[in-house]
């Protein structure tokens, strides 16, 4: 058993923070929390090991709602893997997920691209990364956001990897059959495109609907027959109402949701998840090709104001990078972007910790300190609830702990 005595607990469930405790860890669980004075009936000679983080922060270990954390970047060579030998590029993605992981990221939902191996090798013990739920590949029809091809109408059949299916699929027969496959390759969400993004091709823009309502209903029905959620990238437009009204289980990105206000009363009925992804944008408005700098231009305000409508009416709203396109490591950086449009730093660490969790149907297990939930946790010098950003600097980071285990902090190779 480990003991982690005196540092302060920041408790998403009740909006509190409870001053100098003592956490008891026994292999990956927590098992008592108690205050750190005469009352506690915790026996620290009994311990195995003891930490003292007295003045400390500790919050649960963060969760990341949308994250890609096998791409690289946007270069088409670089989507394509055709930019460097496999096992060079599975070594950088090896070393996304440890660095991920010592920024404080216990669990993180890969929305596309980063095929299981990893997955394994981290519950098998080989490296130390988060605990992952994977969508494998994007779901899209012919022409789109799925459907990768060059600017000369090339498809890429040069490199395929068995475990990544190219998931383009057109009519049923193709939609049930590629889902099928998607779960053997070891999906844990379905991910779906019912609209065009900032960042696809020009022609796909993000009001340009994709999936049929139909299509829709059969990936939902078919997703739950086999136990599993359907994640769904939409911006706006008709391919946005579309998803919403049938009725996935969290809507990605969702920046023109305010051109259609009752979506969010919608949302708010159906418990549909939001997951904004602030951070790409703030990428793509600065960095991205120059068709993508005036898209993500323009969405930005109205984004923010979609966001705000989906706060108003208790949308549950939580955090996703959309990263992979850009630096990796840096997922708080989202939380610090729900607060500057908006939430309060509590309510940003819920969209990190408690609401996350509920949205990967993990709650039970991860996304609070509590007794007998993993211990996830992350100790950290000041005090995140009056300035957010804190959890972006590595240096404030003491320890991070994932299933009990100590993560090394080592310094970054990314
Ligand atoms: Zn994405």
């Amino acid at each position: 058993m480990k003991a982690f005595v005196g540092a302060n607990i920041i408790d998403v469930k009740t909006d509190s923070v409870l001053p100098d405790q003592v956490i008891v860890t026994e292999g990956p669980s927590i098992v008592q929390i108690a205050a750190n004075d005469q009352s506690s009936t915790i026996n620290i000679q009994n311990m195995d090991e003891v930490y003292d983080v007295s003045g400390l922060t500790v919050i649960p270990g963060l969760i990341d709602c949308h994250d890609h954390l096998a791409s690289k970047n946007y270069e088409l060579m670089s989507r394509w893997n055709l930019d460097e030998p496999a096992s060079t590029n599975s070594i950088r993605t090896y070393k996304v997920l440890e660095d991920t992981l010592q920024s404080g990221y216990t669990t993180i939902r890969d929305a596309g691209g980063l095929d299981v191996g990893y997955k394994l090798a981290i519950e098998e013990g080989l490296f130390e990364g988060p605990r992952l739920v994977l969508a494998i590949s994007i779901m899209s029809q012919t022409g789109g956001i799925g459907d990768r091809v060059s600017g000369s109408g090339h498809t890429n059949t040069l490199v395929t990897n068995p475990m990544l299916p190219n998931a383009v699929v057109d009519g049923e027969d193709e939609i049930l059959h590629k889902l099928r496959e998607l779960v053997r390759c070891g999906a844990d969400v379905i991910k779906i495109a019912t609209t065009g993004g900032a960042s696809s091709r020009k022609g796909l823009g993000p009001r340009d609907t994709s999936f049929s309502s139909s299509e829709v209903r059969l990936i939902i029905d078919e997703s739950a027959r086999l136990n599993k959620k359907v994640m769904c990238h939409a911006l706006g437009g008709p391919g946005l109402r579309v998803c919403i009204e049938e009725g996935v289980h969290s809507i990605e990105h969702g920046c023109h949701l305010e051109e259609d206000p009752d979506l969010v009363k919608i949302m708010a009925d159906k418990n549909i998840f939001l997951v904004p992804t602030f951070t790409v944008y703030d990428y793509h408005k600065s960095h991205s090709a120059p068709h993508v700098q005036v898209r993500a231009q323009q969405l930005i305000d109205q984004h923010r104001r979609s966001f705000e409508l989906a706060m108003k009416h208790n949308v549950k709203i939580v955090a996703g990078t959309d990263a992979g396109g850009f630096i990796h490591g840096d997922n708080a950086h989202e939380l610090e972007l729900l607060v500057l449009n908006g939430m309060t730093a509590m309510e940003a660490l819920k969209a990190g910790t408690i609401t996350a969790a509920e949205c990967l149907e993990m709650d039970h297990c991860v996304g609070s300190i509590e007794e007998g939930k993993a211990a996830d946790l992350v100790f950290l010098e000041g005090d995140p609830l009056k300035d957010i950003s804190l959890l972006r600097d590595r240096n404030n980071l003491k320890h991070v702990i994932k299933d009990g285990k100590n993560i090394p902090l080592s310094k970054r190779m990314i």
